[in-house]
């Protein structure tokens, strides 16, 4: 192997290692070699196949989707996305910490979000929480303090926590995509594609009992699905051991303040799995 190769390699390895896959199996890289030289058009002049590892890195597609089981309790079926299943050993990594997630991230450039950050946006709050909130990426302020959820959204998400009568103490609040995408665009597929492994690992470690995310992109990217979030709000899904429901991003409540009862609907619901009391004056809202 010349160096180039045995760079790419090692970069590739290094990756895998960061996202939670420890493991690679050779018996299953050979029935895959050997069918693909038992293809025809397959092999080159040299005889050797018409892939190398000369090729360039690209993003993975869809990685993170690949390793949910997705069992909607009372749900209609959702249009899943196809993907790899690459991931699935990247699920509830043996002796995986947060600090060791956020260490293997580092100074991270694995996409292109890292262009324009100022600060990567990890995740705060209780490690031990049973109710984690998830949002798609960091916006402005967010992205100058490093701290998910601080701007007007944030303010917003942070009322409707001690509306049910908790603390942001409480709860952990993170991210699809660690880092702000510019101008507050929408986390592109294959930034997802890289970042939202991380996601997985920090679900796997907190286990919390219910996920929330917050808006279409954290839904569709844990639920694997292209459906638009209208179609599944508010119903609970199966995710690896935790309960799951989407409701609409605190940034869609500050343009449309009406779907704000729909939302406080879905956090009843909340309350109730967890077996706590809808808080009155709340109840009353
Ligand atoms: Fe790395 Fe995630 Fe930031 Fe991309 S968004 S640079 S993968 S931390």
């Amino acid at each position: 192997m010349n160096d180039p190769t045995r760079a790419k390699v090692e970069a590739w390895l290094r990756y895998y290692r960061d996202i939670g896959v420890k493991d690679f199996y050779r018996d299953r890289a050979s029935r895959i070699v050997t069918e693909m030289l038992a293809t025809p058009g397959n092999q080159t002049a040299s005889g050797r196949i018409g892939l190398s590892l000369e090729e360039p890195m690209k993003p993975l597609s869809q990685p993170a989707l690949s390793r949910v089981a997705v069992q909607p309790l009372s749900a209609p079926a959702l249009p899943i996305l196809q993907s790899a299943s690459l991931f699935d050993a990247a699920d509830r990594v043996e002796g995986d910490t947060l600090e060791s997630i956020r260490a293997d991230i580092g100074d991270c450039t694995r996409c292109r979000l890292h262009k324009a950050r100022t600060n990567i946006v990890f995740g705060v709050g209780n490690p031990k929480a049973e109710l984690v909130f998830v949002g798609e990426g960091p916006g402005h302020d967010e992205d100058i303090q490093g701290i998910p959820f601080v701007g007007r959204a944030g303010k917003l998400l942070t009322q409707m926590i001690e509306a049910m009568g908790l603390r942001r103490e409480d709860v952990y609040i993170c991210n699809v995509v660690k880092c702000r995408p510019p101008e507050n665009r929408l986390p592109e597929r294959d930034e997802i594609a890289t970042c939202s492994p991380f996601l997985m690992r920090q679900l796997g470690v907190i286990a919390p009992k219910v996920i929330v995310c917050l808006g279409a992109c954290a839904a569709q990217t844990l639920l694997a699905t292209n459906a638009g979030i209208s179609k599944f709000r508010g119903q609970w899904f199966d995710f690896h051991g935790s309960k799951l429901m989407a409701t609409y991003h605190p940034a869609y409540l500050l343009r449309n303040p009406p779907a704000k009862g729909e939302v406080w609907n879905d956090l009843k619901k909340v309350l109730t799995l967890l077996g706590r009391e809808v808080p009155k004056r709340a109840a009353q809202r």
